[in-house]
């Protein structure tokens, strides 16, 4: 839990944002990336701030002059740069309390900075997607440009693990303070160790063909929560950009991610 306070949070000019659900007095709305619940009484320019989350949206423009010192969580996935044993070594780690502490993961592709994504093996072709092959799992993307090629960061982040793992043979794991890990597998040399921070673009490994591999390639996957989600729900592999779409992550009864784009 991030806890920021606002005081003394004066607008002066027409802010664009979106209302969320509307009744007598109040309304939701959304300001950069966090939902408020906007009260204000009729006398005054004061308004009050409540971060709640989100319903539905239909566009508007409001203006409003000054608010009351405000104080709000915003749930954020805890990050931190140093790991126990088991995330260090466990490709799919899970934590008890990531849905605990946010009840949903939302990413809002559309909202992102220039320069928040960079694709991993910018120019690469898709060998193999994500899903069903040959009667097993495919958790990931495999991508490949050549040989030896070197396989970039996605996010800003911090590596939780590198190592050698069943399968993935040597693997690096980063953690993304967007909440998201993404995973690089087969590598045959590592760049970074556990605990680096790396931003979008940071190379952390060169391809290779450890672990089941048959070609020299990466095998990239996203998860939450230690769960492979499809990347192409979040990335479009044709122009390798982020889709622009917000998604929100629930965890299933069955201990999968459920993916929504809203
Ligand atoms: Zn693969």
């Amino acid at each position: 839990m991030v806890k920021t306070v606002i005081s003394n949070l004066i607008f002066t000019k027409k802010i664009q944002y979106e209302i969320a659900q509307q009744s007598t007095g109040c309304c939701y709305f959304e300001f950069g990336r966090i939902l408020f619940l906007f009260t204000s009484s009729h006398n005054s320019h004061s308004v009050n701030l409540y971060p709640c989350s989100c319903i539905y949206y239909s566009p508007i423009e409001y203006a409003f002059y000054k608010a009351e010192p405000v104080e709000f969580f915003e749930p954020k996935p805890e990050v931190r740069d140093s790991f126990n044993r088991i995330e260090k070594t466990m490709v799919g780690y899970a934590d008890d309390q990531f849905f605990v502490r946010q009840p949903e993961l939302v990413l809002d592709l559309a909202d992102l900075e220039e320069g928040a994504f960079v694709f991993p093996l910018p120019g690469g072709r898709v060998l193999s997607p994500y899903g069903r092959r040959n009667g097993r799992n495919h958790t990931g993307m495999d991508l490949k440009i050549n040989r030896r090629d070197t396989v970039l960061a996605a996010f800003d982040g911090i590596v939780r693990m590198t190592g050698g793992s069943r399968g993935y043979g040597n693997v690096v794991v980063v953690r993304h303070y967007n909440g998201l890990e993404t995973v690089y597998a087969h590598n045959s040399k590592h760049l970074v160790r556990s605990g680096d921070h790396v931003k979008a673009g940071t190379p952390v490994s060169i391809t290779g063909e450890t672990g089941r591999a048959t070609t020299d390639h990466v095998h990239f996957e996203i998860r939450v929560n230690g769960k492979t989600i499809d990347p192409a729900l979040v990335i479009d592999f044709n122009t390798q950009t982020l889709l622009h779409k917000r998604l929100v992550f629930t965890p299933t009864p069955k201990g999968k991610i459920q993916v929504e784009a809203v």
